[in-house]
């Protein structure tokens, strides 16, 4: 009798837990990524350019969406997908990172993880090869949420994380638009200090090189994450911080409502806050994943005279990509598990 009974309750618990396995593998997850926003146009890009961005975007969300299906979580997938990017020079962040007007490559990264509302950030970066990572050694190993310049280095070194000289970020093409910003600056300096000093006099000369990095995931246990790193814009003054270091402004994510990663002028998303208010917007006002994303992007960053995008997803999975310029390179993988990647803004 007492062996019928124990065979019963086995049975029982080996039936909930294949049902709460058969529950979890129907939960839709979800990746989306991109690699910066701005002025990309169809006619002005080489097939062979198009094609290497097409497919470095494939293999950084792949490797995202790997971890995914396999039951992993979406704070792994964000950091692996923007890892991938950081390591390609076709990309602004990490290998490949703009200059400052010093002729310097300052890196900032951010990860923020939905579930604990947890984040990790990092600014002023010069000889980490992947900031994400050590954003997320922040969150990890820390008990803050932001560090900068020589603390975050060390803080770096003292966990083994790979570190680079400085010459390791420098490609030909980033240190020409560097070049180019600077002669047009010196040529005009007479003119703008004529013209005054409106928000988009004073950012006239920094120029937003395409390239920022970020992703945003779902996993299994309905986890969200959000990550983003970059170089920020060439020609910014050293020791200039943009959003995407900054929780809420470049990168947000909360189990309740959805995960953000920007990318754009920072000056404009710091003022928005444009992570944070298409959290505010869904949380407080009601609004569905796409009308809070399209409210925050087309209507206030545009209002305000800014530019650029975000990747967008909620907790079902639902993917938003608005943006205000040409294009923006950027990718999803749809509940089918189909790998979609977009470049151009009729796309
Ligand atoms: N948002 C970045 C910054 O301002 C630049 C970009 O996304 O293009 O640093």
């Amino acid at each position: 009798m007492k062996l019928t009974k124990l065979i019963l309750l086995f049975s029982l618990l080996c039936n909930i837990s294949l049902l709460h396995a058969l529950q979890q593998s129907s939960n839709p997850i979800g990746i989306a990524i991109h690699g910066g926003a701005g002025t990309i146009i169809k006619e002005k890009m080489t097939p062979e350019r198009e094609k290497a961005y097409r497919e470095k975007l494939t293999e950084a969300l792949n490797a995202g969406y790997a971890i995914l299906k396999q039951g992993g979580r979406s704070f792994d997938a964000v950091e692996a997908a923007i890892v991938i990017m950081e390591d390609s020079p076709l990309f602004n962040a990490g290998k490949g990172a703009v200059f400052t007007s010093d002729g310097t490559n300052e890196l900032d990264a951010s990860i923020m993880d939905g579930a604990t509302v947890q984040a990790g950030a990092v600014s002023g970066i010069k000889h980490v090869k992947n900031p994400i990572r050590l954003a997320r050694l922040v969150l990890e190993k820390s008990p803050h949420v932001m560090m900068v310049g020589a603390g975050a280095e060390a803080f770096a070194a003292k966990h083994g994380l790979e570190r680079v000289s400085q010459y390791y970020f420098y490609t030909e093409n980033r240190w020409k638009s560097l070049e180019r910003a600077k002669s047009k600056g010196a040529a005009r300096a007479g003119e703008t200090s004529r013209k005054g000093s409106s928000d988009s006099d004073k950012l006239e000369f920094i120029t937003r090189e395409k390239g920022t990095v970020g992703a945003v995931a779902l996993d299994r246990n309905g986890n969200l994450a959000a990550g983003t790193s970059t170089g920020g814009m060439t020609n910014k003054m050293f020791g200039r911080v943009g959003d995407s270091p900054i929780i809420g402004a470049g990168t947000y994510a909360n189990n309740q409502t959805c995960a953000i990663s920007a990318t754009g002028q920072g000056e404009y998303f710091m003022r928005l806050l444009v992570a944070y208010d298409v959290h505010a917007l869904m949380a407080y006002s009601n609004k569905t994943l796409q009308e809070a994303a399209d409210e925050v992007i087309l209507q206030k960053l545009e209002g305000l005279g800014g530019s650029g995008g975000i990747i967008a997803m909620d907790k079902a999975g639902n993917v938003a990509m608005p943006f205000n310029t040409k294009g923006m390179y950027r990718g999803y993988v749809d509940n089918s598990g189909r790998t979609i990647i977009k470049i151009y803004k009729d796309e």
